[in-house]
């Protein structure tokens, strides 16, 4: 058992406390024990029963604990608590926007014990009848409930990755007579996926046996198409064909709706081919390959025609790293390991923004610290040449517009990234308020995570995003597209519109440790979408390009 495994088990088992109305004090420690254990730098296992109990918020009892789930895998206390809470009370706690408090209440008051009942009852208007259910508070209740339910059975690309590369491998070694190839929403990049499809020329009888026998139950069955869902709870779709027919149903399978009846109406496409190669539809047309991520609007088709698709960035095009954290904030890594991490992957420069001092739930800056940290990336710079480290700062985005330095400290860093961190919950009026005044800044170079948004947990902010690219555009801001897989933020639908006003995107790690480095791909994959060259991306940039834009942004300052 990890470490993690641990906190969370915690963390669980006070919820779930405080949901069954126990002392307070007791489920304090827990949540207490579970912070300190997520901070520790060496895993539980590897340590002796005494020095886990000389853990400074630890102690013999929670340290007990934490040895009973080292040695059985089990946590008797915990259990007892999971056993006497319904399974939609459990569910609950997944649902932003409602603590255990609250839980309790809706449990032990409303007697509600599943998510569609609760549902049922914010739309009755029914939790304002209680003490601390305000109106606001039930219509953010039924949001996160409907945007929850919504998610279930949609994963982010990332998460399935891996899953479908090997099932792709499993099913061509399980039927090597037969040709599989993804399609659908992998092959197209989505950033969330909904299901995992194939083309392939098996026979529909012997996949059906396969999954059965893998405990798979069967969703859809038609002549061209079954599909299955097992323990994963996501969605295997297979379009069947023959060996003649793979090619159509391939370009078929990948494109958009829009994409394919545009594709229908500007060409005389045969979709019952047969065509020797996907490449071979579009050369009989006239029209340059349009590699499959791109297949998402008219636009595509009209640039294939004149031969002038973009050529996209690869992950191979990102030159630096832009938004990383250290320990300095709440990094994992020092800024040392950092730097050495990126010199070794071979980048060019890396930007220290570690969190600014208002983000205090994560150690951000005090202004004395931040002189510290100048000078060990002086000292570190003068070691590491040419490679550089540039000073900067994740300034918070406090509530009305303004960063979170005074001018005369600002003007110490090379560079400033804006983002928002606190209240979130805010009207598009009061986010763009917000946001304008924070692009506006002279000392503003990029704007951070637009919208705040974490896919399939939680929606951010409402921005008027055509304001903000028009706003970037005035003020030289450079827009990140936050390239961890659960943010992708900006949304790439809106990367060509912010192109076409010549502002540029940067696709960041926000790196919280060394191996986060490789989430720029994620960044990659959805920019491929949007069509954005390396061109147009700052963190493609050479050093000696990104000193110039430096030395560009610092003319903005007063
Ligand atoms: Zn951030
Ligand atoms: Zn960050």
């Amino acid at each position: 058992m990890d470490n993690n495994t641990i906190a969370d088990n915690f963390t669980l088992l006070s919820k779930l406390m405080d949901i069954h109305g126990e002392n307070s004090f007791k489920t304090k420690s827990y949540s207490i024990a579970a912070f300190t254990i997520e901070k520790l730098q060496t895993e539980l296992k590897d340590m002796e029963a005494q020095q886990i109990f000389s853990i400074k918020g630890i102690g013999d009892a929670i340290g007990k604990k934490i040895i009973e789930q080292l040695e059985t895998g089990q946590f008797a206390l915990l259990n007892k608590y999971l056993e006497t809470t319904p399974p939609g009370i459990l569910e609950m706690l997944s649902i932003k926007g409602i603590g255990p408090k609250k839980i309790a209440v809706i449990w032990k008051e409303l007697e509600i014990e599943t998510l569609g009942e609760l549902l049922y009852a914010c739309n009755e208007n029914r939790l304002t009848l209680f003490k601390g259910f305000g109106e606001k508070t039930q219509k953010n209740i039924r949001d996160a409930i409907e945007f929850y339910m919504n998610a279930q059975g949609s994963y982010l690309f990332q998460q399935v990755e891996q899953f479908s590369q090997n099932l792709d491998d499993l099913l061509k070694t399980s039927f090597p007579d037969s040709i599989f190839i993804l399609t659908g929403e992998i092959r197209r990049q989505f950033e969330i996926i909904e299901k995992i499809e194939w083309v392939t020329t098996t026979v529909k009888d012997d996949l059906t046996t396969f999954f059965k026998s893998n405990n798979y139950d069967i969703l859809e069955d038609t002549k061209t198409y079954t599909s299955f869902k097992g323990n994963a709870n996501i969605t295997l779709g297979f379009h069947l064909t023959s060996l003649d027919n793979i090619y159509n149903t391939l370009f078929l399978t990948s494109g958009s709706d829009s994409f394919l009846s545009s594709f229908n109406a500007q060409t005389s496409w045969e979709a019952n081919g047969p065509y020797p190669s996907e490449e071979a539809i579009f050369s009989v047309n006239g029209l340059s390959y349009i590699p499959p991520y791109l297949r998402e609007t008219a636009n595509s088709i009209v640039l294939a025609k004149n031969d002038s698709l973009p050529e996209v960035i690869k992950t191979k095009n990102i030159k630096g790293i832009i938004h990383s954290h250290s320990t300095w904030s709440d990094g994992n890594n020092t800024l040392e390991e950092m730097a050495e991490a990126a010199i070794s992957k071979g980048f060019e420069y890396l930007v220290i923004s570690d969190h600014s001092k208002s983000a205090f739930y994560a150690n951000g800056l005090s202004e004395e610290r931040i002189l510290a940290q100048h000078q060990q990336i002086h000292e570190l710079n003068l070691k590491y040449a040419p490679f550089r480290i540039f000073k900067s700062i994740e300034s918070d985005i406090l509530n009305d517009g303004s960063l979170d330095y005074p001018e005369s400290l600002l003007s110490a860093f090379d560079l400033i990234i804006a983002s928002v961190h606190s209240n979130l919950k805010m009207t598009e009026e009061k986010a763009m308020t917000r946001l304008l005044k924070a692009i506006e800044n002279p000392y503003t170079s990029i704007l951070g995570h637009m919208t705040g948004r974490l896919l399939l947990s939680r929606a951010g902010y409402p921005v008027d995003h055509k304001k903000i690219i028009d706003a970037c555009a005035i003020h030289d801001v450079v827009i990140e597209l936050n390239a961890h897989p659960r943010r992708l933020d900006i949304d790439w639908r809106w990367i060509e519109y912010a192109i076409s006003k010549n502002v540029l995107i940067s696709i960041n790690p926000d790196a919280h440790k060394i191996d986060s480095y490789d989430d720029c791909r994620y960044g990659i994959l959805v920019a491929q979408k949007a069509g954005l060259t390396k061109e147009m991306n700052l963190s493609s940039f050479s050093l000696k390009s990104f000193e110039a834009f430096i030395m560009r942004q610092q003319k903005k300052r007063p």
